[in-house]
Order: C-alpha cells, then sequence, then structure tokens
C-alpha cells in the first residue's frame, strides 16, 4: 500500500510554503553532487507519531500563462487528484478574500477530508479571530503560526487520523515499482503493455477511502505491484505538462517503490529534465532501471544501440549501476524481459553480504590498492560491515574519515560491485572513525 499524501492549497502568500517546510523540518536533505535537483522544494516524504506520508505544495506548481484565479482552481483540482488529506490554508491577517472563497468552492467538490487551517495567528489576540473562518464552510480552524512554529501538532494530528487505516501487510513480498519520466515518454503506453502481458490480479479490498491507484500482478511465480497507475491513466489536466507537476509525480512515485524504470523516448534522445527525474530517484536509493521506449522509432544499424547507450552513460554518469533496456511499448519488444530484471535488482537491492567475505574483499583491495595517505598520515582501514539493505550500506571503520579520499571510495565501490552483485542498486559507503 503506497503512503498517504497529504497536500497544502490556498492563494498565494497565505504561508504555504512557510507551512510546508516547517512540517517538512529537517527532513529535507539534497545530495549536494547529483546535478539538476532543483533546490526549491514542493515535495517531501516526512512523518507525524510514526505514520509516514507525502508531502505536497501545491502553490510550487506554476501552471503558466493563466490568471491568477484560474492558476490556484487548477492548483485546487490537482490537490483533490493527488491527495488524500487536503490542508486549506488561509490568513487570519487578511481575512476571507474573493481567492479563498475561489479555492474553498473547488474544494466543496472535493470527496476527501479538507482540514481549514488558519495562519499567521501569531498572538493570542488574534485568536479569536479565526473563528470568521467558519464561513467558508469547512467546520473548526485550526490556527497556526508558520512563523513561530505553533499549531502544527494539531493539526498533524486531525491530518493523519483521516489516514485509511489499512493493514500493514508485513508478509507482502510483491515487488513495487514504478515507471517515472516526462511527459510523452511513454509511460502510460508502457504500463498498458505490461499489464497486458501479465495475469492482472483484482484487488478485492473494499471500503478505503483512496483510489485504488496500485496494480498487482503476477509473472512466472512472482508477484509485482505497478505503483500509481490510475494516476497516469488520467488524461487531460492543465497541470499535467508543466515540469513540476512530472517532477512531483515522479518523486511520489519512487517514494513508493521498490524498484523504478526511468523512462526515455528514444525518438527524442535525453533532455534536462529526464536528469533532474534521474537525480531524485538516485538520492531516494532506490534500485533503478533505464527504460528506453519507442525503440522502433529508430532507423538502426550496428552501432546504434552503443551509440545510445555511451551517450546515456556520460549523461548519468551517477547511474552507471543500472541497467539500460530498449524496448518498445507498440511492438512489445523485450517487455518480457522487464519483470525479470525487475526481480533480479530487486534481490540485489536487499541483499545482505556476510561480514567475512565483505572484509576478505576490503583487505584484498588495499593490498591492489594501498589507501591513500595526506600530509604523512595514511588511512587505516580496521573493518567494515554492511548495516542496512535498500539500499546495501556499508560502515567501513577507519582511523580517520577525512583521509578517504573519494576515488578511494570508488575503488572500494568498485571492488565491492565487482565481488558481490548490486546491479541496479546504488551502494552507500559510511566512514566512520575508530579510535
Ligand atoms: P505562500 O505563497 O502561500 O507559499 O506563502 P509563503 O510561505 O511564501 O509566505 C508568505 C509571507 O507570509 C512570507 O513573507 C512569510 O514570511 C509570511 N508568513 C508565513 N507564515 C507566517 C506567520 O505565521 N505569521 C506571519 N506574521 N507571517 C507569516
Ligand atoms: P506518457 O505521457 O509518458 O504516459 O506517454 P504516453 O504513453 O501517453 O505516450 C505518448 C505518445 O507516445 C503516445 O502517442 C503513444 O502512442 C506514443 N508511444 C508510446 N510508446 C511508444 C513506442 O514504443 N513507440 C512509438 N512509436 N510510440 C509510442
Amino acid at each position: 500500500m503506497s503512503n498517504p499524501t497529504v497536500a497544502i492549497v490556498g492563494r498565494p502568500n497565505v504561508g504555504k510554503s512557510t507551512i510546508f517546510n516547517r512540517i517538512a523540518g529537517e527532513r529535507i536533505s539534497i545530495v549536494e553532487d547529483t546535478p539538476g535537483v532543483t533546490r526549491d522544494r514542493i515535495y517531501t516524504h516526512t512523518e507525524w507519531l510514526g505514520k509516514p506520508f507525502n508531502l505536497i505544495d501545491t502553490g510550487g506548481i506554476q501552471i503558466g500563462d493563466e490568471p491568477f484565479l484560474q492558476e490556484i482552481k487548477d492548483q485546487a483540482e490537482l490537490a483533490i487528484d493527488e491527495a488524500d488529506v487536503i490542508i486549506f490554508l488561509v490568513s487570519v491577517k487578511e481575512g476571507i478574500s474573493d481567492a479563498d472563497e475561489a479555492v474553498a468552492k473547488i474544494l466543496y467538490r472535493a470527496d476527501k477530508p479538507v482540514i481549514l487551517a488558519v495562519n499567521k495567528v501569531d498572538n493570542v489576540e488574534l485568536r479569536q479571530d479565526i473563528y470568521d473562518f467558519y464561513s467558508l464552510g469547512f467546520g473548526d480552524p485550526y490556527p497556526l503560526s508558520g512563523s513561530h512554529g505553533l499549531g502544527l501538532g494539531d493539526l498533524l494530528d486531525a491530518v493523519i487520523s483521516h489516514f485509511p487505516e489499512h493493514e500493514v501487510d508485513e508478509e507482502d513480498s510483491a515487488i513495487r515499482f514504478s515507471l517515472i519520466g516526462r511527459p510523452n515518454v511513454g509511460k502510460s503506453s508502457l504500463v498498458n503493455a505490461i499489464l497486458g502481458e501479465n495475469r492482472v490480479i483484482v484487488s478485492d479490498i473494499a471500503g478505503t477511502t483512496r483510489d485504488a491507484i496500485d496494480t498487482r500482478f503476477t509473472n512466472d511465480d512472482s508477484e509485482f505491484v505497478m505503483v500509481d497507475t490510475a494516476g497516469m491513466r488520467k488524461r487531460g489536466k492543465v497541470y499535467e505538462n508543466t515540469e513540476r507537476y512530472s517532477v512531483m509525480r515522479a518523486m511520489k512515485a519512487i517514494d513508493n517503490s521498490d524498484v523504478v524504470l526511468m523512462v526515455l523516448n528514444a525518438e527524442e534522445g535525453i533532455r534536462e529534465q529526464d536528469k533532474r527525474i534521474a537525480g531524485y530517484a538516485h538520492e531516494a536509493g532506490r534500485g533503478i532501471i533505464i527504460v528506453v521506449n519507442k525503440w522502433d522509432t529508430l532507423k538502426k544499424d550496428n552501432h546504434t544501440l552503443h551509440e545510445f547507450e555511451e551517450g546515456i552513460r556520460e549523461q548519468f554518469v551517477y547511474l552507471s549501476y543500472a541497467p539500460i533496456v530498449f524496448v518498445s511499448a507498440l511492438t512489445k519488444q523485450r517487455l518480457s524481459n522487464l519483470p525479470a530484471l525487475i526481480k533480479e535488482v530487486n534481490t540485489n537491492h536487499e541483499r545482505r553480504v556476510q561480514s567475512s567475505a565483505l572484509n576478505d574483499v576490503i583487505m584484498d583491495a588495499i593490498a591492489v590498492n594501498p589507501t591513500p595517505s595526506d600530509n604523512g598520515k595514511r588511512l587505516r582501514i580496521y573493518y567494515a560491515t554492511q548495516v542496512s539493505t535498500a539500499p546495501p550500506t556499508f560502515v567501513i571503520f577507519v582511523n580517520d574519515p577525512d583521509l578517504m579520499h573519494f576515488s578511494y571510495e570508488r575503488f572500494l565501490e568498485n571492488r565491492i560491485r565487482e565481488a558481490f552483485d548490486f546491479k541496479g542498486t546504488p551502494v552507500h559507503l559510511i566512514e566512520r572513525h575508530r579510535k
């Protein structure tokens, strides 16, 4: 089951991004050397009282040349489509404006819980003014002060109380995967083609308030869950073609997956936006497969595939671990191989290696290529151990973490990859000081 999504809506300047950042807190972290990752965040994965959820600031999705009122209406529509719970944010300072009423009108149509929050209630005197907002018709308003960080606990208690009570199925061994990529690369076509080739399991889980957005199927006795497919089939909304929206969708799908299929369009080659989306997938530490779709559209000779592959390796240097497949949703070329590859990558993503074997690899590596030294002080590696999986994460105990150079770390990673099968998964190395 995917994590619930919460969206913040409201007219400009009520404090959406302030509240978003407050809720996201310190969890927003960006790997600085991933290229193309935007700094201003509109999407995050966070939790309250142990309940994980995705959070969207719809104000960050600029739809374009539309009149102001239309734009915020579109953002409210987007929230209804994407979220399980909506936070409707207004401001006590300015009172109810026409724009607030326009948002409210759209939200009346939502069959999802809407929680009204009144921001900028910076002191007790302002508190009595929040009752004016009852007239918007969304029940008790929750007072907030984004500036002072007040009221967030009560708001979040209300938000999570609306999450569907789903039994967390610990036994579920199904592999969760998603297709991400910019508009028009062929995600929906691939979804339909993959589902057409496999036995789809019809879910009989009733009574949840959420859309059934995940599709389950079996292939060769393995169970898969394709994440977020209904949203992909939804068509015709103005916001769909904005870059911000497609990046946001990709991030949401990534958070809910074990393995991500990064879809590229052979016809158009690699674009800036592809790199941004791939950067997020890499950062999130999921298993990744690069899928080049529309392979049928190219006139090919003996070199085409090799050249395309080289181009991808050049543009996505940090994804060197990801396998590349060339497919066509149209002709179904090589699609039948995908489930097995997804399974293989998932196995590698969850792989746990024995400490003794790992330390043999590290010691052999040091013997071939001695550790670096700096100012006469040499890096000493004492011991390595795998501390977690998905992605595989290794802690290396050393005399001084500062002596570990990037290039030496990469050398160790390569040796680990030669010894164990980690195709398709990032691996993380962490140096720790040991006295
Ligand atoms: P958005 O356009 O809805 O995302 O609003 P922002 O988060 O950018 O905030 C708009 C302005 O309101 C900024 O100048 C914020 O500093 C200010 N602001 C946000 N929260 C509060 C608050 O709780 N009290 C006061 N007094 N100002 C706030
Ligand atoms: P999405 O926006 O990523 O979901 O892309 P769609 O699945 O809607 O596909 C966009 C367009 O590309 C549609 O007109 C599809 O028919 C077309 N398309 C998708 N896959 C292929 C393919 O493998 N070959 C060709 N020739 N066209 C494709």
